[in-house]
């Protein structure tokens, strides 16, 4: 049976691939940071139905003793790097910790790695945060990147370190690059989500209106299901490589509104209004992605439609909220 370890398992997209590699077959394993609110960690597996499947192992990205000794005692055939301070927003606030966690977390976990299990297959979660002010209309694997956020500026150091590590010892390294993707699970703060939460109480008659920041940028969307897939078939190949995995279409901020607000019958221009409080230092304008490379090398393309996703968002939201009131 083959074993993964995830960090960032209790993630979004940490729910989302433990799910996969259990259908696989796989033993699946994920380091597991101590929280004082015991009571909701593990809510997004324990959603997706996978909390009793998989193990968890104390530790934390930014202590290398914990990483080298879960990584040793699991022996892990794949390692997905997933967990990082992910939060845009946040890292104008935070960005030494996001350097910290986001970048440096990511050679803690190749060391560990590169120490007690070299032969396992590397990946890490890097982004397309990364090309930020965009360099070229489509981006793909071969545009340069232009961070323009702490947390950009973190995983474009953890992306090269990753391509550094297999350059320098050989190891199958590979990173994603993978713009923006949503399901659910997604974090209540990022934009689709707290789009898809405020038409459910809106909805509902919890809450009259939504406030919002820049309703222009533009996002190349997808579903973290698909995503997931990218990075497994990632570690399957022979020779470890870097690929963008994207969608190919952008949308603006106020079109997935409409969208959102649409599917439950809602006016979105009725209940949207804006506040510079969610306005950021530097703006990423717009994202859109070109994963030829994916498609040919992977046979990977995504599957869920924009319009699907926000729909399956704003029920799962809907329900969310019913269930809470009784
Ligand atoms: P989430 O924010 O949902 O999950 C982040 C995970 O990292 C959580 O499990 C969190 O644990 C964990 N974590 C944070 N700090 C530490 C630490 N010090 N030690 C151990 N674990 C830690 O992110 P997503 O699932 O959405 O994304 C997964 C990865 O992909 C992230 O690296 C993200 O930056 C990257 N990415 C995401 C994109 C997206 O659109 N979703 C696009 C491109 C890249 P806890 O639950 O305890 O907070
Ligand atoms: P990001 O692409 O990783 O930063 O993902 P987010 O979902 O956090 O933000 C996507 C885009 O939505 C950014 O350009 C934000 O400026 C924009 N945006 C507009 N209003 C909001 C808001 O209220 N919250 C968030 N998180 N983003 C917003």
């Amino acid at each position: 049976m083959p074993s993964a370890l995830i960090t960032g398992i209790t993630g979004q997209d940490g729910a989302y691939l433990s799910q996969f590699l259990l259908d696989k077959g796989y033993a699946v394993h994920g380091l597991l940071r101590r929280s004082a609110s015991a009571d909701v960690i593990g809510e997004r597996l324990r959603w997706i139905g996978v909390l009793d499947r998989v193990v968890l192992h104390d530790g934390d990205l930014m202590d290398l003793s914990s990483i080298i000794r879960i990584v040793d005692a699991v022996q892990p055939d794949e390692v997905y790097n997933l967990a990082a301070q992910s939060f845009v927003h946040a890292s104008w606030q935070q960005p030494i910790l996001t350097g910290n966690v986001t970048g440096m977390g990511a050679v803690n976990m190749l060391e560990a790695v590169r120490i007690v299990a070299p032969k396992a297959r590397f990946y890490q979660a890097s982004s397309s945060e990364m090309f930020g002010k965009i360099q070229q209309e489509k981006q793909n694997e071969r545009t340069p990147f232009y961070p323009r956020s702490p947390y950009a500026a973190a995983k474009l150091y953890a992306h090269w370190m990753t391509v550094n590590y297999r350059e320098s010892f050989g190891m199958h390294a590979s990173s994603g690059i993978l713009f923006n993707h949503e399901s659910p699970l997604r974090g209540i703060e990022f934009v689709t989500r707290k789009i898809t939460d405020g038409v459910a109480r809106i909805k509902l008659g919890l809450a009259d209106e939504l406030v919002l920041g820049n309703l222009e940028a533009m996002r190349d969307w997808g579903h973290a299901r698909d995503y997931v897939r990218a990075m497994w078939l990632m570690l399957q190949q022979e020779t470890p490589d870097d690929y963008v995995i994207a969608t190919g279409r952008t949308v603006a901020i106020r079109e997935f509104c409409a969208i959102a607000f649409g599917h439950a019958g809602l006016d979105w221009q009725k209940h949207v209004k804006t506040s510079e409080r969610f306005m950021r230092p530097a703006e990423v304008d717009i994202l859109l992605g070109d994963a030829g490379k994916a498609q040919r090398v992977l046979g990977w393309a995504p599957g869920v439609t924009l319009e699907e996703m926000a729909a399956e968002m704003v029920e799962a939201d809907l329900a969310r909220h019913r269930a809470a009131r009784g």
